[in-house]
């Protein structure tokens, strides 16, 4: 078991960097990448003083491009928690650059960062290391400007209506949600995150699938998923997600469906 949310502001080695450097090491084991066996880890911390464990996730049998980022984790989990921003970001390998142009959404360029890979030590902010970057949002707007809702939800249908309309799609407008029903009930929100470069985009089933990692739950759990997305959307999730639904919870229920209005 991992916890993925670590508590407000309780580390006592906040400014020790070899405590860092070995709880991003001992985070790794949450990591799961069946094809490249090669684990990074992440933390993030909210604004709040919460902090965000993030880590890599791939899955057998999808397009390689379908492939979670650690720091794209963490990030997401801290939308699913309602954080409204970060204050710093420590990773356990040098950010690629889908990452870099990923971690633009924040609309804040400044972001200090930690690398700690072996025994280098960097310390740097998104600016400097994505110094000319393509991107359409501005400081203070972007995805953890999206509130979630307060109101819990008690069928598929209204979780999966929270969902789509917590999506961040400020550049296709095209919002799109996906709820996982567990075997006890347990459901399990996504919600699509877009890049300006729409690539490195984190779709609906990504979202939901960090969630139930960072709630240490395996996905021969899920017996429903349900996909909200627009009506005749210019955008589709479905298929790919039918395609992952077909290859790792074969016996679970698919549906998509139209978002109202
Ligand atoms: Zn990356």
């Amino acid at each position: 078991m991992t916890d993925f949310i670590l508590p407000a502001r309780t580390f006592p080695f906040f400014q020790q960097l070899p405590a860092w450097r070995e709880l991003l090491e001992n985070l790794k084991q949450a990591a799961r990448p069946p094809v490249s066996l090669f684990r990074v880890s992440c933390v993030a911390i909210g604004k709040s003083g919460k902090a965000y464990v993030g880590v890599n996730l791939e899955f057998e049998g999808m397009p390689i491009g379908e492939t979670v980022h650690a720091e794209q984790f963490a990030v997401c989990l801290a939308h699913l928690h309602g954080e409204t921003g970060l204050t710093h970001l420590f990773v356990s390998a040098m950010p690629c650059g889908h990452c870099r142009q990923f971690l633009m959404e924040l609309g804040h360029p400044t972001l200090p960062m930690t690398v700690l890979e072996g025994e280098k030590e960097v310390q740097t902010t998104l600016a400097q290391l994505l110094p000319y970057p393509f991107t359409l949002a501005r400081p203070g707007t972007g995805m953890l400007q999206v509130m979630p809702s307060t109101v819990q939800p008690t069928d598929m249908a209204t979780a999966v209506h929270q969902a789509a309309l917590r999506s961040y799609t400020p550049y296709t407008k095209q919002p799109a949600g996906l709820t996982f029903r567990l075997k006890d009930g347990t459901m399990i929100n996504g919600s699509s995150l877009e890049s300006a470069a729409y690539n490195p985009t984190l779709p609906p089933l990504q979202s939901a699938l960090i969630h139930l990692v960072s709630l240490n739950r395996t996905y021969d759990e899920i017996v429903e998923a349900v996909l909200m997305e627009t009506s005749a959307p210019a955008v589709s999730y479905a298929e790919i997600t039918q395609k992952w639904m077909a290859h790792h919870a074969p016996e679970a229920l698919f549906r998509a469906i139209t978002l109202p209005g």
